[in-house]
């Protein structure tokens, strides 16, 4: 819903501008048409405004809008991971998969696998005002070799055997309004046959797919366990490994990541909330499958963070009992994992947006950025699970405007009436 050119002052905050820098007190941060205008110690804001709503926020917490770098609309956590529904009631599915992001501060997501581009048409009605909902970084279908996957997951994959079929899935995924391509270069741990440490596609139908996204000016997103695959996948020149479970196996797979700047995305959530559950349907698979990888994909980003590899927040939600909306509990495993607080946290802002090719606008709480943030009512660099929270989530700010709010004596009504678009 477009926003109105008044001006929104926060001020008297603790700022975590989302870049790695420390926190500042005593912070003010000014939004006019969406965008930041000024955000930074309070001395340092002076100009006189004319009307607009001042927001004292009493010392609290306010950080950039969570950016989740991998989630799938499609599923909402469902114990099998069948992520089925007709094709009218999966477009209803994904829009309120996308507002729970939304309503818990996650105000973008990249979808690394929907389903018969519904997903399109779900970006296409939040663009257009017609529903709240977060920014949708879209990756359309998921690129696959002929494997189990494929049948289990139908809707999500696009098969593509050969160079030439590789080609033309890219060419699909673009048609349909895709803002980067995913590719399965290994198998995967949530198939039940699949064998996560396989290579899938051959090195040169790799390198065909990343030349056509390329041709496009799309980057690539690289489903990769196995440490074969994923240096296939860095030689072809991809973006983002996803998961990357075993690529402490490899170090110099890791020196060419941080050379080069390619993000892991660790994902640790998934496993975690399969392993920690007691859910009587999750099938036996998907539970041994994942008690046997937990342990290395926590090694991997360790190894992989320690070297100076950039890291984005990408909780995979929508797997089995990894809800749309506790996104945030991915940044409290990243920190379980060893990563430091701030960076954690900037790995599911600033860094995240630089996974996307969207830090020139986005990611962060400076002049010039999309007005995108988050209030908190405790410190999250003291506990990370601060992010995960709603009892401590106060409100959400999407472009300047009021996408969620979890407190409401922080909004006077009547001033915020035409910044407040609420979801829950
Ligand atoms: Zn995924």
């Amino acid at each position: 819903m477009p926003i109105t050119s008044l001006d929104i002052l926060l001020r008297n905050l603790t700022l975590i501008d989302g870049t790695g820098s420390a926190p500042q007190v005593q912070a003010v941060i000014a939004i006019r048409d969406g965008n930041i205008l000024y955000a930074g110690p309070s001395s340092g804001w002076s100009q006189a405004r004319e009307g607009g709503i001042t927001l004292d926020l009493g010392g609290q917490f306010v950080l950039p809008g969570l950016i989740d770098t991998h989630v799938h609309l499609a599923g909402s956590g469902e114990a099998d991971s069948q992520f089925e529904a007709d094709d009218g009631s999966m477009v209803l599915k994904m829009l309120r998969n996308a507002q729970k992001n939304l309503a818990a501060g996650i105000t973008t997501v990249r979808d690394l696998g929907g389903w018969n581009e519904l997903e399109f048409t779900v970006r296409e009605w939040i663009r257009g005002g017609g529903f709240a909902g977060p920014r949708m970084c879209l990756a359309g279908r998921f690129i696959s070799i002929t494997e189990a996957g494929a049948e289990y997951y139908k809707g999500m994959y696009r098969v593509a055997d050969g160079v030439d079929e590789v080609r033309k899935a890219v060419r699909e995924q673009v048609m349909h309004g895709a803002d980067l391509i995913k590719i399965g270069v290994t198998g995967a741990v949530l198939v039940e046959h699949g064998e996560p440490g396989a290579t899938h596609f051959n090195e040169e139908e790799i390198r065909a797919l990343v030349e056509e996204a390329r041709k496009f000016g799309r980057s690539v997103a690289a489903h990769a366990h196995g440490a074969d695959g994923i240096r296939k996948a860095l030689r072809a020149g991809v973006r983002t490994i996803e998961h990357g479970t075993f690529l402490y196996q490899d170090p110099a797979a890791i020196e060419f990541m941080r050379e080069n700047g390619i993000f892991l995305v660790p994902t640790l959530k998934v496993g975690w909330d399969i392993i920690l559950s007691d859910n009587a349907q999750i099938p036996l698979w998907i539970m041994e499958k994942n008690r046997s990888t937990q342990d290395e994909a926590a090694r991997s980003l360790k190894l992989a963070y320690d070297a100076g590899v950039p890291v984005a927040m990408g909780s995979d939600a929508g797997t089995p009992l990894n809800f749309h909306g506790e996104n945030g509990l991915e940044i409290y495993w990243m920190g379980q994992a060893g990563m430091s607080p701030v960076d954690a946290i900037a790995a599911a802002t600033g860094g995240a947006a630089r996974a996307l090719g969207w830090e020139g606008w986005l990611g962060s709480l400076e002049a010039g950025k999309a007005a995108d943030l988050i209030v908190v009512d405790a410190n999250p660099l003291q506990d990370l699970r601060v992010l995960a929270d709603k009892a401590h989530l106060q409100f959400v700010m999407k472009a300047g405007q009021v996408a969620a709010c979890h407190a409401a004596h922080h909004l006077p009504p009547e001033a915020f009436a035409k910044h407040v678009l609420l979801i829950k």
